[in-house]
């Protein structure tokens, strides 16, 4: 008995090495004029649960979380320079089946996560106008989404690299 619960926790610690609850991820990589930022975090911190949405209030917070999501104005701001965004993609699938799942959900492949956690992620990209003036980005991530305590920021230009680790209190990551 023990031996298996050791087993299992070993096994969950392995998939969800960087799953831990308040905490997110935010990727900025800036190339030739093009600024792509990807955020990755733990579905509780957005809509404070991590299975898949069933009831109808449960696939309104998921909705909106992915109309949030999807407006990147509302989400970063950028000092030096004026970015405008070009691509936007969020991924919720593991916490809403898509239209076509909920219809044949007999047969569709499990793409939720057994352990019982769920990731949202999405993707941004942005075209700047003079992207060595950019000096720094602004994260709203912790107004929208009071939920996340701490996002680990990782950063990389043609010229340097480097991290910051967010808060509500720190939510400008500088470039420079
Ligand atoms: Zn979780």
């Amino acid at each position: 008995m023990l031996l298996l619960v050791s087993v299992s926790i070993t096994a969950k610690a392995e998939n969800q090495a960087a799953h831990i609850h308040g905490l997110a991820t935010l990727t900025l990589a800036l190339e030739s004029g093009v600024l792509e930022i990807q955020f990755e975090s733990p579905a509780a911190n957005l809509i404070g649960f991590e299975h898949k949405a069933k009831l109808t209030k449960e696939k309104q917070v998921v909705k909106q979380t992915e109309t949030i999501l999807k407006s990147p104005k509302l989400l970063f701001s950028f000092v030096g320079t004026h970015c405008k965004p070009k691509e936007t993609t969020v991924d919720i699938s593991g916490v809403m089946d898509s239209e076509r799942d909920q219809h044949e959900h007999h047969n569709h492949l499990k793409a939720h996560d057994d352990s019982g956690h769920s990731e949202i992620t999405a993707r941004y990209r942005f075209n700047c106008i003079d992207i060595k003036k950019l000096d720094s980005v602004s994260i709203s991530l912790f107004d929208q989404f009071p939920r996340i305590e701490k996002i680990n920021a990782m950063w990389v230009t043609e010229a340097r690299q480097g991290a910051d680790l967010l808060n509500p209190n720190r939510k400008t990551i500088s470039l420079k």
